[in-house]
């Protein structure tokens, strides 16, 4: 039986420069403080802290003085650049320069449509740190819709302009778009409606990539922390194309079960927050499983 691991999956341009720059901190000093988990993977997360990582929230930051604090891919809002200067915090700032573009471009959206007495819509998931990150460009004015029911928070008599976190999938995007301009058509006003396809290349680059690797094996490992935005997105890119994908979080979690004797393929992926070390590991385990089977 063959396994493909995707060489496709892994961490992402902006998930590489925090962990790198982690890395080449601490290879000079015993710990460094990060605000959030560096990536949604525990087992990363893991590594990173036996070399000294510790990951602090926000109520913790308030606490601290004298530190030094890197702040992950995800970007962080104003307030949290304030809180730093106050309690003299130096920031490593690891944001990726993907997301800073788009605070300023959320930023720049939020001055434009409020002078309109218009609202500044976020397609993305509520509390997750690069909305928050977003939202702090308005002031937290920001409308956050995770899904067509949530339209409901929008009133549909008002200019609208649309953001999307970075990490959503393009079909959930363009069916929150026409959404949107059915509710505008039903309201019977002609309103501004802008949409600014804010989505990254590094996502949704990937699903075509990943269908077709999907396509091509017969069961899909898909490997990636719980929490991933991204990781959600691209497993339903996977069980779309090959009803026999299973997620996982590590390798102790596969079940021998999804291999048969004619399963001839395994193909393991993951997201864009999923080490290739721990693609290597759910390869291996999937190896010894199989071999035994
Ligand atoms: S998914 Fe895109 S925006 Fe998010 S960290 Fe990676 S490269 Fe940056």
């Amino acid at each position: 039986m063959q396994i493909n691991i995707d060489t496709n999956s892994g961490f992402c341009f902006g998930v590489v420069n925090a962990i790198e720059t982690a890395e080449r901190y601490l290879e000079n000093h015993d710990e460094l403080y990060c605000l959030g988990d560096i990536v949604h993977n525990n087992m990363e997360v893991e590594r990173l802290e036996k070399m000294g990582l510790k990951t602090i929230t926000h109520d913790d930051l308030a606490q601290m003085k004298n530190a030094t604090v890197l702040l992950r891919a995800h970007g962080e809002p104003p307030s949290t650049y304030e809180t730093a200067v106050k309690n003299n915090i130096t920031l490593v700032d690891a944001s990726c320069p993907v997301v800073l573009r788009l605070q300023n471009r959320v930023l720049k959206g939020w001055e434009n449509i409020r002078k309109m007495n218009g609202q500044l819509v976020i397609y993305g998931k509520e509390g997750h740190a690069e909305v928050l990150g977003l939202d702090g460009q308005t002031d937290g004015n920001a409308i956050v819709v995770g899904s067509i029911a949530d339209l409901d928070k929008i009133d549909f008599t008002r200019p609208i302009e649309l953001f999307t976190q970075t990490t959503k999938g393009k079909e959930g995007f363009a069916a929150i778009i026409k959404a949107i301009e059915q509710r505008i058509e039903a309201e019977g006003t002609e309103i501004p409606f802008i949409v600014n396809d804010s989505l990254c290349g590094a996502v949704s680059n990937r699903a075509p990539q990943m269908r077709e690797f999907s396509a091509k094996n017969d069961v899909i490992v898909f490997v990636s922390g719980q929490k991933s935005s991204n990781g959600k997105y691209l497993y339903s890119v996977c069980q779309e194309i090959n009803k026999r994908s299973y997620f996982v979080s590590s390798p102790d979690e596969i079940d021998p079960s999804w291999f048969s004797a004619e399963t001839n393929s395994v193909g393991v992926c993951g997201a864009t927050s999923t080490p290739m070390w721990l693609m290597e590991n759910v390869a291996k385990k999937v190896e010894e499983i199989t071999s035994t089977n």
